[in-house]
């Protein structure tokens, strides 16, 4: 089911000085900083990440909706997952840049994309979700542990 296009103000928060890490989009209008340390790190291999990121998965990192800081325009496209919740994707509506998720099962969760960090050398991944989707072209680490789905809560 596709939502019409929301934009989220709610964490829309201005700029602060402290930041573990800090990018932008491709035009480079929507930008992101992060502090804190990330619940979780991952590629997700889905079909929906395939489609969005034209790659065989994206990498993300999880934070606390506290620790982000967004500035900028940006335009969301809302699916509902399998698992019957809404998972978001924001994006820049100039550049169409993926910046963040969200998900309506995840309150205070911001997903945000590696790819937009100026330095992401702190990124490192723990585990490849949704493999059953897995392209045999996109290498991933063999040493990664990987989930047909979600890894077991
Ligand atoms: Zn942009
Ligand atoms: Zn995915």
């Amino acid at each position: 089911m596709i939502l019409p296009i929301w934009k989220n103000e709610r964490i829309t928060r201005e700029e602060t000085g402290m930041v573990k890490a800090k990018g932008s989009c491709l035009c480079g209008q929507l930008r992101i900083a992060v502090d804190g340390d990330p619940l979780v790190m991952a590629h997700c291999c889905c079909v929906d990440c395939q489609k969005a990121s034209g790659g065989g998965h994206m990498s993300i990192a999880r934070f606390r909706e506290q620790d982000v800081v967004i500035t900028g325009e940006y335009a969301t496209y809302g699916v509902i997952a399998g698992s019957g919740n809404t998972n978001y994707r924001h994006f820049c509506p100039t550049c169409g840049g993926r910046g963040f998720g969200t998900n309506s099962g995840r309150p205070g969760q911001i997903n945000v994309s590696v790819g937009i960090f100026e330095d992401s050398s702190w990124f490192a991944p723990k585990a490849a979700i949704f493999t059953r989707d897995h392209r045999h072209w996109d290498d991933l680490d063999g040493e990664l542990p990987q989930f047909e789905e979600y890894p077991p809560a």
